[in-house]
């Protein structure tokens, strides 16, 4: 069924060239009756139900079978793939288990592979969390640590965990011109980035006046509507081709 009604978008990261790096996949649900559906409307319900178990499984299948396509062609082989994992999918005990038999399945190279995880669902279960993300490091899967700055941030866990990437919240890139305290708080995610040795990703990048506020303090990668919209695959791959090979 997801393969009928589920689509996964892709949205370009790139660096300060405009050159496409990664994508994130995202979600969509094209309802029937309602037409797309964004995950906004349908994400919290999937977690509650349980049923964003099957429909993760469904996204990383998915992703990395994208990046066992990209692995084929010269222009695309380099390209990393972000996927987003609900608490819920972490949770389950057989995670590495099915992350391992996904990588093995498509052949993918799993460093080319970033799960995107956030500060709430590591704090629920610390430990267990950190397991399974050595285990999954080991196979070579990285880690970015999506919407940061927005939750619990507590440093001394943050360094126990195998991340490779902070992600800047976009409610701080959002007034970034304006307001002292998010300069404040985005500088202070830059730092600390540097200091542990992790890559710094902007994401709801949508001037280029953010882009050069960011670009000053130190955040040399960015994602968002000023660089591209989450695009159905072939419309990113097509953007790749444009914009890497002009
Ligand atoms: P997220 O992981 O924080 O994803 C970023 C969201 O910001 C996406 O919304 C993206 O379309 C949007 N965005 C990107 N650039 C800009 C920008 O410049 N300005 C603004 N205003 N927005 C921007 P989207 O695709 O609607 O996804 C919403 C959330 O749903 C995601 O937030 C993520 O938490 C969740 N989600 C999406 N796909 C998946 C999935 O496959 N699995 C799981 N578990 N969650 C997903
Ligand atoms: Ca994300
Ligand atoms: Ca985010």
């Amino acid at each position: 069924k997801p393969d009928y009604e589920f689509v996964l978008f892709y949205q370009a990261q790139v660096n300060g060239d405009g050159q496409i790096l990664a994508a994130e996949a995202l979600i969509r649900w094209n309802h029937p009756q309602r037409g797309r559906v964004n995950p906004a409307e349908f994400i919290s319900l999937a977690e509650e139900t349980g049923m964003v178990i099957a429909l993760g499984a469904w996204v990383l299948r998915k992703g990395c079978e994208t990046l066992a396509a990209w692995a084929k062609q010269p222009e695309t082989a380099q390209l990393k793939l972000a996927v987003n994992v609900s608490s819920r999918q972490l949770a389950q005990e057989s995670f590495v288990e099915q992350v391992k038999e996904i990588l093995i399945q498509t052949g993918i190279n799993a460093q080319l592979l970033k799960l995107e995880i956030t500060e709430s669902m590591v704090v629920n279960n610390v430990d267990d969390a950190i397991a399974k993300m050595y285990a999954l490091k080991a196979l070579g899967v990285r880690f970015s640590m999506d919407d940061f700055g927005t939750g619990y941030s507590s440093l001394s866990y943050l360094q126990k965990l195998p991340l490779d990437q902070l992600k800047i919240d976009q409610s701080f890139v959002r007034n970034l011109s304006l307001d002292n305290h998010d300069l404040a708080i985005v500088k202070t995610i830059i730092n600390l980035g540097e200091n542990l040795a992790l890559n710094i990703i902007a994401e709801g990048v949508e001037t280029q006046k953010e882009c050069e506020y960011l670009s000053n303090l130190g955040c040399l990668v960015f994602q968002g509507y000023f660089f591209g919209r989450p695009l159905p695959l072939e419309e990113f791959e097509r953007s790749v081709f444009e914009k890497n090979y002009k």
